[in-house]
C-alpha cells in the first residue's frame, strides 16, 4: 500500500478483529474498529478457548497453529495484563482415540508432548478422580480468558491511537470505482482505504455483495460453568466426552465434545448430565455448584479450516474467519496485519485463502 498511513476499518471486535486492529495499529496504521455491541465478541466468550495445535486436518493446519502458540507468549510478554495461561494438557485415554498414535505423530511434527504414567498424572493434577494408567500430556498447551483478552487488545489498540465505534452495526459495505472503499453505518458512512471483515458468522452476509459466496456453517456447543471455587485443576483435562478447565476467576468450564453435534433441543439434559460427570471428575470437599451453561457457534468455513486474505479480483477488503479462533489470535493478528500493509503474505497462511472456495477452485 503506497499510503504510509492508510486508514483500516476493521468490523468486529471478538478475539480476531481485536487481535488484526492491535497489530495494524502497532505497525502504523489508522485503525478504526467498528463493533456492532461492545468488545468481547459473540462466538469469543463462549469458547472453550482452549490454545492447542491437536485435532489438527493436517500438517500445515498444524504448523500455522502450532507457530500461534509460540507467538502467544510473545503477546503475552508484550502485554502482560492478558489473562492466557500455559500449564499443559492432559489428554486421558478415549474410545477411538490410540493415545501413542496421537504422540507419535505430533511429536515428529515437533510437538512436546509425552506418554506419562499414573503417577505423574496424579502429581499433575492431585484433584482428578478419572483414574488411568497412562495419558499424553502436551506441554506447551494452554487457555485464555478469550472475551478478556479481546477487550484488552481492543483497549491496547485504542491506547495506541485507534478509533473504536463500537454499538454500531455496520449494515453493508461502501463500493467506489469497482473497490471496497468503506462501510456503511446507518446514515454514515466510514471510509477506509481497506476493510477488514472479521464478524465472526456474520462474515459471509457483509462480504457477500463482493460477489464472494463464503460457505460457513456455526456448529453450537454447549459448555457449562460452575460457581467460582479454589484451586482443583492446574491444566486442561480431555477425557472422554468430557474437557474441562479451570478459569482464572476460579469457574470451573466442561464441554463433551468439539464438533457441535448438539440438539438444541436437549441442552438442559445435557447440561445436567455434563454437571454430574464433572462431579463425579474432581475429588474435593468444596461443593460444585452448576451456575448456568452457553451455547457458542463456531464460525467454521465449510472445510473446516480458517478463511484469512484478500479476495481475489476485488480490492480493498480483507477477510479473516475460522473455528480455533483463541488458539489462532496471535498469529493471525500478526499475519494478516503484514499482509494487508506490505502486501506480504506468510507462507504459513498460503492454504487458508479465500481463493479456495472461488467458482472454479
Ligand atoms: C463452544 C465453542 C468452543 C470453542 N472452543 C475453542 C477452543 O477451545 N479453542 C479455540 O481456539 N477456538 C475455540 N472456539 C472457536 C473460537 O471461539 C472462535 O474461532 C473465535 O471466538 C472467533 O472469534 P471472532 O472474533 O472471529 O468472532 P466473534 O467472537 O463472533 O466476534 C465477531 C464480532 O463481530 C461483531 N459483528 C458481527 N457483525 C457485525 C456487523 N454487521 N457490524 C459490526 N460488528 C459486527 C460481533 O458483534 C462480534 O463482536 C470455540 C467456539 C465455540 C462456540
Amino acid at each position: 500500500m503506497a499510503d504510509a498511513s492508510p486508514t483500516i476499518a476493521v468490523v468486529g471486535a471478538g478475539i480476531i478483529g481485536a487481535s488484526i486492529a492491535w497489530y495494524l495499529t502497532r505497525a502504523g496504521a489508522r485503525v478504526k474498529i467498528v463493533e456492532a455491541a461492545k468488545p468481547g465478541g459473540v462466538a469469543t466468550p463462549n469458547s472453550f478457548s482452549w490454545i492447542n495445535s491437536n485435532y489438527s486436518f493436517d500438517e500445515s493446519y498444524f504448523a500455522l497453529r502450532h507457530h500461534s502458540m509460540g507467538e502467544w507468549r510473545r503477546l503475552a510478554a508484550k502485554l502482560p495484563q492478558l489473562p492466557v495461561s500455559f500449564s499443559g494438557s492432559i489428554y486421558l485415554p478415549a474410545q477411538g482415540f490410540d493415545l501413542e498414535e496421537f504422540v507419535a505423530r505430533n511429536s515428529a511434527w515437533g510437538y512436546r508432548v509425552d506418554l506419562i504414567g499414573k503417577t505423574e498424572i496424579e502429581e499433575l493434577e492431585p484433584h482428578l478422580t478419572l483414574e488411568a494408567e497412562v495419558a499424553a500430556y502436551a506441554h506447551d498447551e494452554g487457555a485464555a480468558e478469550a472475551a478478556d483478552v479481546a477487550k484488552v487488545l481492543t483497549a491496547a489498540a485504542v491506547e495506541e491511537g485507534a478509533e473504536l465505534i463500537q454499538a454500531s452495526q455496520v449494515e453493508g459495505l461502501v463500493c467506489k470505482g469497482g473497490k471496497v472503499a468503506g462501510l456503511q453505518v446507518g446514515d454514515e458512512t466510514i471510509a477506509a482505504d481497506e476493510v477488514v471483515v472479521a464478524a465472526g458468522a456474520a462474515t459471509p452476509d457483509l462480504v457477500q455483495e463482493t460477489g464472494f459466496q463464503l460457505p460457513l456453517s456455526s456448529p453450537p456447543g454447549l459448555l457449562i460453568h460452575t460457581a467460582p471455587l479454589s484451586r482443583v485443576l492446574n491444566g486442561l483435562v480431555l477425557g472422554d466426552g468430557l474437557h474441562m478447565r479451570q478459569k482464572a476467576n476460579g469457574q470451573l468450564l466442561a464441554g463433551t465434545d468439539f464438533q457441535g453435534g448438539i440438539g438444541l433441543d436437549e441442552t438442559e439434559s445435557v447440561a445436567g448430565q455434563l454437571m454430574k460427570r464433572l462431579s463425579e471428575a474432581i475429588g474435593t470437599n468444596q461443593k460444585l455448584e452448576f451456575e448456568r451453561y452457553s451455547i457458542g457457534y463456531r464460525p467454521m468455513p465449510a472445510d473446516g479450516r480458517p478463511l484469512i486474505g484478500r479476495i481475489s479480483g476485488v480490492s480493498g477488503i480483507y477477510v479473516a474467519v475460522m473455528h480455533s479462533g483463541i488458539t489462532l489470535c496471535p498469529a493471525v493478528g500478526e499475519f494478516a496485519a503484514r499482509e494487508i500493509l506490505t502486501g506480504a503474505r506468510d507462507e504459513l497462511m498460503a492454504p487458508f485463502g479465500p481463493e479456495r472456495f472461488l467458482d472454479g477452485a
